[in-house]
């Protein structure tokens, strides 16, 4: 490295803070655009535009530095170049939040066995036709991979087995728990009377109501399944990632539940593989680096350790 004190020191001396103000103020006038557009159905287009503007420049850039052309260009360039990063980030700010807000909340789940699911899909499937034909409203949200703990921390807590007549007493109109959601975590249904955030989606049709759009909302923003009744029309729909299947049937409805089920179920074999094979790995370690016997008791510690967190997050 040829970067000594002296020439870090004279760069930041020829830094111009001009420079600082007009990053920023191109920041501004894009991020005041984009709000603006936010919602709309330009808004997509506007991001294809945005993204096709920022790998001209990039073209032009390579171009002129190869060949020494197009240096007029260089005034585009420029301004292309302080406004691409706090572009992209507001461009791809809603994609960033949900994944950022995945990888916070992926929860290590208890495990369910097959028979257990199957009834657990019945009894919801029975509860909803029985609402669904007396126009009972309901919302009702599976957590799956991404941890639903937010929304049932401030919800009710309930902590009862999942069974139909629960959940059709829950919903019942003038229950103090009727309003909102509810939460299923593995086999209990962990809380009522939750608040979801409401989708944002432009296309969802305007006959929607806040009950359909927080069933939209909590999948666009995790990987939980929602079964919705309408109080309105007695219609059943289901909601998973950010799309709505609208007037189901009680066999279809099995069908979806069974199916997001069964690839809950295949994740959780893959990580509890995953965790066997950790820790085969540390006992391999131990083994090589001549660890006595003793450490057998400790190679099941981190296991025993994990399974009390899961317990405690059940
Ligand atoms: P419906 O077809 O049943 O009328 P809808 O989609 O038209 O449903 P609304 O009529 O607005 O929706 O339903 C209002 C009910 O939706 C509220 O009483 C409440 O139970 C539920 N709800 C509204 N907002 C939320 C929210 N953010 N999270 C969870 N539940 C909500
Ligand atoms: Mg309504």
């Amino acid at each position: 490295m040829d970067l000594n004190w002296e020439k870090i020191i004279e760069i930041i001396q020829a830094f111009d803070p001009e420079y600082l103000i007009e990053i920023f103020l191109i920041y501004l006038v894009i991020y005041i655009f984009l709000r603006f557009m936010e919602g709309t159905r330009g808004e997509g287009i506007l991001k294809g535009i945005a993204l096709v503007l920022l790998i001209v420049p990039m073209i032009l850039s390579i171009l002129s530095n190869t060949f020494g052309v197009l240096h007029r260009m260089e005034v585009i360039l420029k301004f292309f170049g302080a406004a691409a990063i706090p572009a992209l980030v507001v461009i791809v700010q809603p994609e960033l939040r949900r994944a950022l807000v995945r990888v916070g909340q992926t929860r290590f789940f208890g495990f369910i066995f097959k028979g257990q699911t199957e009834s657990i899909v019945d009894e919801i499937v029975k509860a909803t036709f029985r609402m669904s034909r007396r126009n009972v409203g309901a919302l009702i949200a599976i957590e799956r991979e991404v941890g639903l703990k937010n929304y049932i921390e401030r919800g009710t807590k309930i902590d009862g087995l999942v069974t139909s007549q629960l959940l059709a007493t829950i919903f019942f109109p003038g229950s103090e728990l009727h309003d909102g959601a509810i939460v299923i975590r593995n086999d209990r249904i962990a809380a009522g009377g939750c608040l979801f955030p409401l989708s944002e989606n432009p296309d969802i049709s305007k006959t929607l109501g806040t009950r359909h759009r927080a069933a939209l909302g909590i999948t666009e923003e995790t990987d939980a399944v929602v079964v919705v009744v309408s109080e309105e029309s007695g219609t059943v729909s289901f909601t998973h990632d950010g799309k709505l299947e609208q007037g189901l049937n009680p066999d279809q409805l099995r069908e979806e539940l069974l199916k997001y089920y069964a690839q809950l179920e295949e994740r959780q074999v893959e990580i509890k593989r995953e965790e066997l094979e950790e820790l085969e790995d540390r006992d391999l370690l131990r083994v090589g680096s001549g660890e006595k016997k003793e450490g057998d008791s400790k190679t099941n510690s981190p296991r025993s350790s994990n399974t009390s967190h899961e317990k405690a997050e059940v």
